[in-house]
């Protein structure tokens, strides 16, 4: 049974310093002009309060934008492995929202469930999400159609909930919660029969999710696809803002006989992602693409990893610079004949 707890939100510039003395690094939502991002913090003061969902999600603490894997050097005929990557600090990330934590989910179905990616591996090991629900949301948020909602505590360590001006209940979900807890057991208190439902954001239901995985085998020859994605310009930013999205190149720099491996994020968005060294591209077009971040999200990621591969969190439709909006695509082939 989960634990339940509150702490006053007076009490939070404390609880971070208490976590920062234990040696762990802070990240949380800095407002940067227009956006919102996750950046390492040295107190409470400095985290925004004023935004329905970050710019970016805190995806990154677990799977960085660029990443190395690994040093090498060359001689000859031979190549000799230098030491790894330093084992990753432990790391809190603070206000992250439910939707964004149900993504963990996904990523980690992808880099956990048939093959054991140790990069990633050692950082969801050291990392603790301590999430607060949505106390509002916007026209592009649309969690509860796929699962979730804004007090969701799937993939949280802990969940705060303002219940009133200064107090938040937390949900203390799982060891990791447990043990922030114990790092500052003076900041919490034992909770009444305080709840946290009447404190959520109203995020109502906007497709069948179930009629939507129906569907979408039948729909790949459709001419939906070209109609979407007429204006989309394949500049791959719903994939970089996307909490779910886990795809990535791995390239080799050299300099001499010294070299670096390293992974960043990529897009199926984009032209070159499945061009073959032959020249031969099996999606040829924007619409092969866009069917594809459809069709991996909804209907492969559901069959072969028991995940969808969307939170709903509404990043790609806020940030795509020619306003496709992925919920509307999504309603119009629920609702096509
Ligand atoms: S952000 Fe918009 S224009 Fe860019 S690839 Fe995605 S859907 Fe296409
Ligand atoms: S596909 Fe769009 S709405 Fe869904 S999780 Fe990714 S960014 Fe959020």
């Amino acid at each position: 049974m989960t634990d339940k707890k509150t702490i006053k939100k007076s009490s939070l510039d404390d609880l971070f310093k208490k976590m920062m003395a234990d040696g762990k690094r802070v990240l949380a939502p800095v407002r940067k002009g227009e956006t919102v991002l996750f950046q390492e913090v040295d107190g409470y003061s400095a985290v925004a309060a004023d935004y329905v969902q970050t710019t970016l999600s805190a995806k990154e603490a677990l799977l960085p934008r660029c990443e190395e894997m690994m040093r090498f050097t060359t001689a000859q005929s031979t190549v000799s492995l230098e030491e790894g990557p330093a084992k990753p600090s432990p790391v809190v990330v603070f206000g992250v929202r439910p939707c964004d934590a149900r993504s963990i989910a996904v990523v980690n179905a992808v880099y956990l469930k048939d093959y054991n990616d140790a990069l990633y591996k050692e950082k969801s090991d050291s990392t603790t999400i301590i999430a607060v629900s949505c106390a509002k949301s916007d026209e592009y948020c649309f969690c509860t159609s796929v699962g979730g909602s804004p007090g969701s505590t799937e993939g949280s360590d802990i969940l705060l909930t303002l219940i009133d001006g200064d107090t938040y209940l937390a949900e203390i979900l799982t060891d990791k919660g447990k043990a922030v807890v114990s790092i500052a057991p003076a900041l919490f208190a034992a909770a009444g029969s305080e709840v946290k439902e009447k404190h959520l954001a109203d995020v109502p239901v906007q497709f069948d999710l179930g009629a939507l995985e129906k569907k979408l085998p039948g729909a790949f020859d459709g001419a939906v696809w070209i109609t979407q994605s007429l204006r989309c310009i394949g500049c791959g930013t719903c994939s970089y803002v996307c909490p779910a999205c886990t795809c990535f190149d791995i390239q080799d720099e050299t300099d001499g006989t010294r070299g670096m491996r390293f992974r960043c994020w990529d897009s199926c968005g984009f032209g070159q992602f499945t061009l073959h060294t032959s020249g031969h591209n099996p999606r040829e077009v924007q619409s092969q693409r866009w069917r594809q971040r459809i069709m991996h999200k909804f209907s492969y990621q559901p069959d072969q990893l028991q995940v969808v591969g969307c939170v709903g969190c509404g990043r790609c439709s806020r940030a795509c610079p020619v306003d496709m909006n992925i919920l509307q695509h999504i309603k119009d082939i629920v609702e096509a004949r």
